[in-house]
């Protein structure tokens, strides 16, 4: 990753507490290379693709999931449980303690700026305030700390910023390979205007197809959808989005139905079974917008001037009365006066994280009782196309497929760059997928768009 000059960069394998370095690029950790025993078998009409990388952050231990979501019988008002200060020393961001965009940039980005604002009520100027997680929450946070006059250290477990938010920029490709977020809805126009001040290149995604075993079909009118979603949240109860379209007489199994629910998991990262009819997100309306840029300049941004501490997983916070001390996985502790937490739920979930004393019982059951969901993206490219329409989005309906949305970047960027969404357990069962039988599994899929 690049490191703005203002950035200072702790390096914990050196001793966090004694080296501060000024504008320092880190050592990438080295990926190892999976070994290839055979090449992946495209079905006849694909080509092998030209190149392919997929995402892992079912199994990546500093997420442990794509996104939260809230399962039947959990109210939204959980999320503040899971957000709510301790004894005025911990406090907690990251996108799934936001009520109104869970699961989201626009969550994550208020959750930084809410848990921020309610650290800066009791500090006083000049506080040592810890930040664990270089996220966008993570990093919006440390800003607003900045700004009111705190002396902030982000600790970040990976060897780059951005967490969920990751572009890997790599010469073989044309583009950025974006494997987090990159799509923005008819909500997202504020992460919009902040990413056009990080200069991250943004195109539109225009035009959808809907297509099936026989051939192209009508696009699918959602109305029937969104109307069983509106009759469930005035019932009495919570009920899964699969029992609300069950009540309202629609086959949740159809293909036109199974299509929406594929496009409802490629957002929520949750099956149709376990999520909350009263706090499912909407379909997507409108043509999205796609980041074509790498990211990181974006979050850098926000981290402009703060201590950036990499390759530094937070194991243990102890916290009492007078502050709170921050033990890294390589042993070290460091004192501070207040923490802002902004780990992902998963990670939470997975107690990697030891607090001491234990949260109390609310923060506790929030955490256990909220779900993290799983998507998963593959970007694959070849030298000449092999489709032929110019659709910018693509639903597979009644087919079964590994992966049942793509995304065609050629209309948008002239690059012959096809990608793969999927969620739920349809993510959960791609990730268990090796290398090459994940490339399989995508090529499989594209086999109806021949
Ligand atoms: C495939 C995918 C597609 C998505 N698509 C969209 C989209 O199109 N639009 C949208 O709005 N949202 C999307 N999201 C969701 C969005 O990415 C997240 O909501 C947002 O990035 C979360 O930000 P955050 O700061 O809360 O968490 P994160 O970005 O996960 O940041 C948390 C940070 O904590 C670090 N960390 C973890 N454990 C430790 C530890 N022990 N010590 C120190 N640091 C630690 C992590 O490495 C990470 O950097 C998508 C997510 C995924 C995975």
């Amino acid at each position: 990753m690049r490191i703005t000059r203002r950035t200072l960069l702790l390096g914990a394998g050196a001793g966090v507490a004694s080296v501060l370095l000024a504008s320092c690029t880190p050592e990438p950790t080295p990926t190892p290379t999976p070994t290839r025993t055979r090449e992946p078998e495209p079905p006849p009409g694909v080509p092998a693709a030209a190149g392919s990388i997929r995402s892992t952050w079912t199994t990546d231990p500093y997420a442990l999931g794509a996104a939260s979501f809230t399962p039947v019988g959990v109210l939204a008002g959980t999320r503040l449980a899971l957000g709510a200060p301790v004894d005025a020393r911990l406090f907690f961001a990251g996108e799934a303690t936001d009520e109104d965009a869970p699961g989201t940039l626009r969550g994550a980005i208020s959750s930084g700026t809410r848990a921020a604002e309610e650290l800066l009520i009791p500090a006083t100027s000049g506080e040592r305030v810890a930040v664990v997680g270089a996220g966008l929450a993570g990093a919006t946070a440390a800003a607003v700390l900045a700004e009111g006059g705190m002396e902030v250290t982000v600790f970040e477990a990976r060897d780059r910023v951005g967490g969920r938010m990751h572009s890997r920029v790599d010469d073989s490709w044309p583009l950025p390979v974006q494997l987090g977020a990159w799509l923005f809805g008819v909500d997202d126009a504020e992460v919009l205007d902040l990413m056009s001040n990080g200069d991250v290149g943004v195109v539109e995604l225009t035009g959808q197809l809907w297509h099936g075993p026989e051939g192209d079909l009508d696009p699918i009118d959602p109305q029937p959808f969104d109307a069983a979603m509106t009759a469930a949240q005035a019932a009495p109860e919570d009920s899964s989005v699969t029992d609300a379209l069950t009540a309202a007489g629609i086959d949740p199994s159809d293909p036109a139905t199974a299509a929406l629910l594929a496009i409802l998991a490629a957002r929520t990262g949750a099956g149709a079974d376990e999520l909350s009819s009263w706090f499912a997100p909407p379909l997507p309306t409108g043509d999205p917008k796609a980041a074509t840029g790498d990211v990181a300049p974006f979050i850098e941004q926000a981290l402009d001037g703060v201590k950036v501490g990499l390759n530094s997983p937070v194991a243990r916070l102890a916290y009492d009365d007078s502050g709170v001390s921050v033990r890294l996985g390589t042993g070290e502790a460091l004192s501070f006066d207040r923490v802002i937490v902004t780990v992902p739920l998963g990670v939470l979930q997975d107690r990697s994280i030891e607090f001491d004393p234990p949260l109390p019982f609310s923060n506790r059951g929030a955490i256990s009782a909220l779900g993290m969901g799983a998507i998963e993206t593959v970007w694959l490219r070849w030298d000449e196309p092999f489709w032929e329409n110019d659709e910018a989005i693509w639903h597979s309906v009644g087919a079964d497929v590994a992966i049942a949305t793509w995304i065609n970047l050629r209309p948008a960027t002239g690059e012959n760059v096809l990608v793969g969404i999927v969620g739920g357990a349809a993510a959960a069962e791609f990730a268990k997928l090796d290398e090459d039988e994940a490339i399989e599994a995508a090529l499989a899929s594209l086999a109806l768009y021949v």
